[in-house]
């Protein structure tokens, strides 16, 4: 698997910039031997590096990258026909199906196809498609330790936007 390139730089879209800067410390660490303060990571340094990587516009990392495809991807669902026809439901599965292959992260695309075989799409309607959708997020959130989202609030998070 391609995590790192020949000369040993990680694979952007496959680490987080948090990820990548614990690594270049210990990388860092081996060398000297010792701890600067120089390298010190805590929350403010990641994220003036995060900020400055955005103001540079340089490639995603894996955390970048994964909220743009799930922006992408509910709402897709969150535009999905009420009563889709069978090209749009065939559209949907393919284009699922496409991205658990070309996904840049490999080992999350990896994780993605097998949970499309034991989870296949529910592609009758919107509502379906949304709720669908967001498990598969549940799932990977689960995986990473974070919050379990409420999928009944799936409609007000990516189409009508939360009331007040
Ligand atoms: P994200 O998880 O990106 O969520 C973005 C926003 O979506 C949240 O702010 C919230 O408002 C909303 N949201 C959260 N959960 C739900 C839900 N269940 N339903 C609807 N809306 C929701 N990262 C890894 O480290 N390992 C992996 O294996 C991995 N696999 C991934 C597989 C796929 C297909 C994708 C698209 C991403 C994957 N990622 C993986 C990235 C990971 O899911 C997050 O995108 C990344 O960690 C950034 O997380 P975040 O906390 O900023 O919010």
């Amino acid at each position: 698997m391609d995590y790192f390139d020949s000369s040993g730089k990680p694979c952007k879209a496959c680490f987080s910039v948090e990820e990548m800067m614990k690594m270049s410390k210990k990388f860092s660490e081996n060398k000297t031997g010792e701890t600067s303060t120089k390298t010190e990571i805590n929350e403010k340094t990641i994220e003036k590096v995060v900020e400055e990587r955005r103001a540079k516009q340089c490639p995603v990392d894996k955390d970048e990258l994964g909220r743009s495809t799930w922006n992408l991807l509910h709402t897709m669902a969150a535009y999905y026909p009420e009563k889709p026809s069978i090209d749009e439901k065939k559209n949907m599965e393919s284009t699922l199906t496409s991205l658990s292959k070309t996904y840049p992260c490999s080992y999350c695309a990896d994780d993605f196809r097998k949970d499309l075989k034991v989870h296949p799409p529910k592609l009758e309607n919107r509502s379906e498609l949304s709720k669908w959708m967001c498990e598969m997020h549940n799932r990977v959130n689960e995986k990473l330790g974070k919050d379990i989202f409420d999928c009944t609030k799936v409609k007000e998070r990516w189409l009508d936007g939360w009331k007040d």
